[in-house]
Formats: structure tokens, sequence, C-alpha cells
């Protein structure tokens, strides 16, 4: 026999609710997902789904979205009990249940919400979906292989994501850019970043190229955004030998058909303290520690490392 929940709902019930629709709304993309935990009923009010799989994010903001058409529709939320899980699945053969947790159970309490989702399930639940009101997931984190989903509902959910609007607002006015082309703006403006980081690296391997010294200072540069251009351009002039003397770093690159002894220079500023980090016959890089001390040593060498 069915029997309604009663109304007036609290706030762990609203999450609980939302997450059994979620986690239907999953396995309707054709996910065969597997809760470990829902976590739902904490004094902070946060709402936690672990899924023992990885689930892509796609796949969630889909569901999150399915979730927000059901709401409305406001489906009642009912429970019937069954003497077990097999009476329990004869009658609902769609039914989600945690095998682990219904181990020696006796008696099984089944929600049903319309006629979307089946779930054996002990805990409270809202009368009707409408209570719900708005569900929104707030972050998604893939430790150890599994899904972790934090999520909102209820107002909480709509409060987050009044704020999560206006924070979008913000940077539309700040910028002048129409909320709806807001995508287009931070692609672009990746893609300007991607282009003059190119087009630095290209000035950086040119400085090296045309430098009458093999020992260079570059004052603030981020040397590793350059390491992959200093590798290249070793490749194509193995006869060289490269020591980059940055504020902050040592990098130095032999090319192969080189025999200067970047060994010994590294060993040198190592043991005097110097620098600290990696020393190799054709490899130097670490941490400046006396940049002046360095400097020093480093004017005493040749113009030509050869
Ligand atoms: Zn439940």
């Amino acid at each position: 026999m069915l029997t309604q929940v009663p109304t007036k709902a609290s706030k762990g019930a609203v999450l609980h609710s939302s997450e059994h629709i979620f986690a239907r709304s999953l396995q309707n993309l054709g996910l065969d997902i597997h809760v470990r935990k829902a976590d739902t009923f904490r004094s902070d009010g946060k709402g936690f789904l672990f899924i023992k799989e990885k689930i892509p994010l796609q796949k969630l903001f889909s569901a999150e979205a399915m979730v927000n058409e059901l709401i409305p529709k406001d489906l009642k939320v009912e429970m019937e009990k069954f003497d077990d899980i097999s009476a329990a699945s004869m009658k609902y053969n769609n039914i989600r249940f945690n095998e682990d947790r219904l181990k020696d159970t006796q008696g099984i309490r089944v929600v049903k919400i319309g006629d979307f989702d089946v779930s054996a399930c002990k805990n409270e639940h809202v009368s009707s979906t409408a209570e719900i009101i708005a569900f929104a997931i707030v972050n998604v984190s893939y430790l150890g292989g599994e899904t972790t989903v934090e999520f909102k509902a209820g107002m909480d959910a709509v409060n987050y994501l009044v704020a999560s609007n206006d924070s979008i607002l913000d940077i539309c006015k700040k910028y002048n850019v129409q909320p709806s082309g807001i995508s287009q703006f931070v692609k672009n403006a990746a893609d300007t970043i991607n282009n003059y980081s190119s087009i630095l690296e290209d000035i950086f391997i040119k400085l090296i190229e045309q430098s009458d010294r093999d020992v260079i200072f570059v004052g603030n540069v981020d040397m590793p955004r350059f390491y992959k251009g200093v590798h290249k351009f070793m490749q194509a002039n193995t006869t060289r030998c490269i020591i980059l003397l940055s504020n902050n770093q040592l990098f130095a690159l032999r090319g192969k058909d080189n025999s200067f002894i970047l060994r010994d220079i590294g060993s040198q500023l190592l043991d005097k303290k110097m620098f600290v980090g990696e020393v190799t016959e054709d490899y130097l890089n670490g941490k400046v520690i006396d940049y002046d001390r360095i400097k020093d040593v480093l004017l005493g060498l040749p113009q030509k490392l050869v």
C-alpha cells in the first residue's frame, strides 16, 4: 500500500530526495553507477554523493539539468514496505539498492518518486519533488578513482546559483561583455595568452641564437615556460652549450657535440652554496641562492663554451 510522506521536510530530506533523482538521472544517461555513500544529513547542510566509478563532468552536469527539469513536475514521493529485497524487486524490477547496506535487513522500505525512481531507502524524504525547488552541483573531485559530488538543494541551491550568476554579471560589466558571449570571451582570452606565450618563446630562442655569449643573463623570466624551446634549440645546435641565469634559477644545457664540462662549474656553485639543484655532465637546473656571486663566477667563463 502506498502512503505519502509527511510534508515540511528538513534540509537533509530535501538534499536526500534530490540525490535519489540525481542518481537515477545518471543511470538514465546509460551509466552503470554504484553509489558508495550518500551523505545528506550533515550539520553543515552540505550534500555529498560518493560514486565508485569515475563519471565524466559532462554526464554529471547533464544529470543535474535532468534533476532541475523534473523538480517542477511535482512528482509525489511515496513509500511502500516489503518483507525483503526480492519481494520488492518482484514488483519493481528497476529498483535501486545498495547490497552492502541491505545485508541481514529484515523488511525493506521502498521510496518511489513518481514513476521516475524506485529505491530501497530508510531515510527521510520530501513529500513531493516541488519541495526540492532547485538542485546544483557545487564541486566535483576524482580522488582515488571515485567520483565525489558536492551539491546543494532547496534555497541553498537557489542562493548558490544567484551568487554564481552575480559573479558572472560582475565580469560582464567589468569587461563590457554580454552574458551570452562570456564563453567566447573566455576562449578568446585563453587563445590570446597561448598566442603571446608562443611569440615570447620565439623571442627568447632568437635571443639565445643571436647572443655572442653562451652565458646569458635573462633577468626576471619565468624559466620553465621556455624549457621546451631551449631543448628544441639544443637539438638543432648540438655544438652549443648554453647557461641561462635568471634572478632565481640557473638552467644550463649542453649539446651532444659540445665538450664543455658543465659538471665542474655546477659542482663549484653547489660546493660554495650559491646554488642548489641538479648537476650532471650535460645539464644544470636549480635554484639561485646567491645571484651576484653566481654572476661573478659565470662572467669569469669564456664567451663561447666549447
Ligand atoms: Zn535514500
